[in-house]
């Protein structure tokens, strides 16, 4: 008997901090791409955030851990925290799915599709996974890929699947001008992500 193939959808992330739109985007990814696993894997080192001061690994993974503890479909990857070195995406594919047999897609919204063609090896990316990419419910059927993402894999179209995603304007930055200016974050995310950024007194000068 064949064991069916199992289908994982990696949400990479910097996650600082993690927030309700992470978690809707990775509800929307399982629904439409039927996959049987979201596996968050934060950035050990974000290298394209340089210029601003990013919250440790550890805190961040802590973080991330508590924002998903009771889904029973996620799962944490700390593989990119344990690696040194800037976080490059392909290397983490190639490393996730060598000799396996399951269906893999790399999660991601428009801004990072954008940033695609300074990643490393973006055409080798699609190459180890399908991408999800997290569209606007208006936008879903009219797709527009920057021009410099298509320079840089002509082919990009044919590797994406499409993720509906309600327009949520919730964003890590704004959540950490928030805390430092002492203003509400409630509902922005999990209760148990806000109360390791207060054990941990983290974004508050
Ligand atoms: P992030 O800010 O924590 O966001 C993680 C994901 O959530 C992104 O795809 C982002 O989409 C999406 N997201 C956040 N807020 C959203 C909202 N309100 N509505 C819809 N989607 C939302 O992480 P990041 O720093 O962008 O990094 C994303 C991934 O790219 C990580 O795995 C990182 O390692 C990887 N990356 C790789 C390279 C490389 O390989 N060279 C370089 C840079 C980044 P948007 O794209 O729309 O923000």
């Amino acid at each position: 008997m064949t064991v069916p193939r199992r289908r994982i959808g990696i949400l990479g992330g910097t996650f600082d901090p993690p927030h309700l739109a992470h978690l809707v985007l990775a509800t929307n990814a399982r629904h439409d791409l039927r996959l049987d696993e979201v596996m968050f894997v934060p950035a050990g080192d974000p290298y394209r955030k340089a210029g601003r001061d990013v919250a440790p690994p550890e805190a961040r993974l802590r973080m991330i851990r508590a924002a998903v503890a009771d889904l029973p479909w996620a799962t944490v990857n700390t593989i990119e925290i344990e690696r040194d070195g800037p976080t490059y995406t392909t290397d983490t594919l190639e490393a996730l799915t060598a000799g396996s047999d399951d269906e893999w897609w790399f999660i991601l919204g428009m801004d990072a599709l954008a940033d695609l063609p300074h990643w490393k090896e973006p055409g080798r990316i699609v190459e180890l996974a399908r991408l999800g990419l997290a569209l606007r419910p208006g936008l879903i059927d009219h797709l527009e890929i920057p021009a410099a993402t298509l320079e840089a894999v002509p082919d990009i179209e044919e590797h994406i699947d499409r993720i509906e995603m309600p327009l949520l304007e919730i964003s890590s930055t704004d959540i950490r001008e928030r805390i430092r200016h002492g203003g509400p974050t409630d509902y922005l995310m999990p209760d148990s992500v806000r109360a390791v950024i207060e054990e941990l007194g983290i974004y508050a000068s």
